[in-house]
């Protein structure tokens, strides 16, 4: 038997942190398996399906790496599949028309209140006669369509996460609607549990990996698959994130949508790694891998039952240990756009010989990508802001001379190209003036940098040097110098 797994997202938001999780599940127990990944577009709800949020769902799963071996199929295109199998239930009797108005239902679920009973739909008609039938469409009532539930049942299953299952078909809320806007002729819109049960009999899934909030949908899916004599596939009901407080993340939390993430400088294995421990652990408890390699040892034995919380601290470390990691040209095109996006007007063709070493400089210091626009600001324009602090720095006894020996050194001819060189010039300097070195270096980040924290100096000083930054800077250190 060939693993079949699907992700069947509905396309009424952005790809949802819930989601690409469920997805990354999928994926890794279909790769372990040798199996198959499904992508299915849920969009039979046509108000709130939208073509952007399909278009953002694909991307993303492309963007985590979660490659598909089939799909995406769109549930609006098998409109016709789900109305023939429906038709197939009307014709067993498993199936009715009911045609209660929104007003009856109310009154139905407000009585049912009044007496401290659950609310539901009591099957009032279940079995009308043609006549009732005949007289609801004459007053031009439309129909949903019904399947029926045996109240007296207990559906069971042995779910991979949550072990065995069981829930009363009496607590599913009555007869289930399968179809809504149908007629006397009509079958109208199929929804959502059939839909899916069609669905999965038709692709051959044999695995249902989902999340916790859909195990009444898997009871109420059972009862579909029985009367349509299918095989029932195995469940795996997926613990929720949480926030830190314990409650469903939200979009209250902050992001939830995977471009949000992208947006806000994870880069994607990263998160890819991320959601994998969101409810997952490895066995020899391993945190930093791709998801190929938590494929090969992934089973369901390892997800928690437990909500899974989320943890910005743990995101951001691993986060960090891939870019720390990353070879600077690989670095620079994740970087790149952020710059771009910070109005640095960078580009690869003009900047790549200085952006490279950049990105060698501070990539073991970025935990998120979008620290790097704040660590690039010094070395973008040909002058750099200089702080309060920096500015005192500068106006410090003997630093003016010291200044003015730095760019006669500078302008003697010499290159000064190299680590090495620029080391030799601040000893030279520092003995000559007679001062102490640590004035000299912070002396020269005040005035290369405009301020007093920064990355490495000497490396900052080779970058401004290559763009030919660091003679103005110092020669406006020496305005600010000598202004008092
Ligand atoms: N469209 C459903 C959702 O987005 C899919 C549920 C399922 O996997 O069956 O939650």
């Amino acid at each position: 038997m060939t693993v079949r797994v699907r992700i069947a997202p509905s396309p009424t938001g952005n790809l949802h942190i819930g989601t690409a999780r469920t997805a990354v599940f999928n994926w890794l127990f279909a790769r372990h398996q040798g199996g198959q990944f499904i992508i299915r577009i849920e969009d039979t709800d046509e108000d709130r399906s939208k073509p952007e949020f399909t278009d953002n769902i694909l991307e993303g799963l492309t963007w985590l790496g979660l490659t598909w071996d089939k799909g995406p199929f769109f549930q609006s295109q098998r409109l016709d599949l789900y109305r023939q199998t429906i038709q197939t239930l009307l014709d067993k009797g498993l199936a009715y028309r009911a045609y209660d108005t929104p007003a009856e239902l109310e009154a139905m679920r407000n009585t049912m209140k009044a007496k401290g009973q659950a609310p539901r739909y009591d099957n009032r008609h279940r079995d009308l006669t043609p006549e009732q039938q005949a007289a609801f469409e004459a007053e031009g009532r439309p129909a949903v369509i019904r399947f029926k539930i045996d109240d007296s049942r207990t559906i069971t299953w042995k779910d991979l996460v949550r072990g065995p299952m069981s829930w009363q078909a009496s607590d599913l809320g009555g007869d289930m609607v399968i179809a809504r806007a149908a007629s006397k002729t009509t079958i109208g819109q199929p929804l959502y549990n059939l839909a899916v049960v069609v669905d999965d009999m038709n692709m051959a899934i044999t695995h249902v990996i989902r999340g916790e909030d859909h195990i009444a949908n898997t009871a109420k899916q059972i009862l579909l698959y029985e009367a349509l004599g299918a095989n029932v596939p195995e469940f795996a009901h997926t613990p929720l994130i949480l926030n830190q407080t314990g409650q469903k993340l939200s979009k209250r939390d902050g992001v939830t949508s995977i471009s949000d993430f992208q947006k806000m400088g994870f880069v994607a294995p990263a998160l890819a790694n991320y959601m994998t421990l969101l409810g997952w652990s490895a066995p020899d408890g391993q945190e930093l891998f791709t998801l190929a390699e938590a494929a090969k040892v992934f089973s369901f034995d390892r997800v928690n039952k437990a909500g899974a919380k989320f943890d910005w601290d743990k995101l951001d470390w691993l986060n960090s240990q891939y870019l720390h990691s990353m070879e600077p040209e690989a670095l620079l095109e994740l970087v790149l756009p952020f710059l771009q996006g910070a109005g640095y007007g960078v580009d690869l063709d003009h900047d790549r010989d200085w952006l490279l070493p950049l990105m060698a400089l501070i990539g073991p210091s970025l935990t998120r990508l979008t620290d790097a626009v704040d660590q690039s600001r010094f070395f973008i324009a040909k002058t750099v802001d200089v702080t309060e602090a920096a500015k005192a720095q500068l106006q410090l006894p003997g630093v003016a001379d010291v200044m003015a020996a730095v760019l006669s050194a500078l302008t003697a001819g010499d290159p000064l190209d190299t680590p090495a060189a620029l080391k030799g010039v601040v000893n030279q300097v520092t003995k000559a003036q007679g001062v102490k070195k640590g004035l000299v270096m912070k002396s020269l980040r005040a005035a290369l940098m405009g301020a007093l924290q920064g990355p490495d100096l000497m490396d900052s000083w080779l970058i401004l040097r290559q763009r030919q930054f660091d003679l103005p800077r110092l020669q406006q250190a020496l305005g600010i110098a000598k202004a008092d």
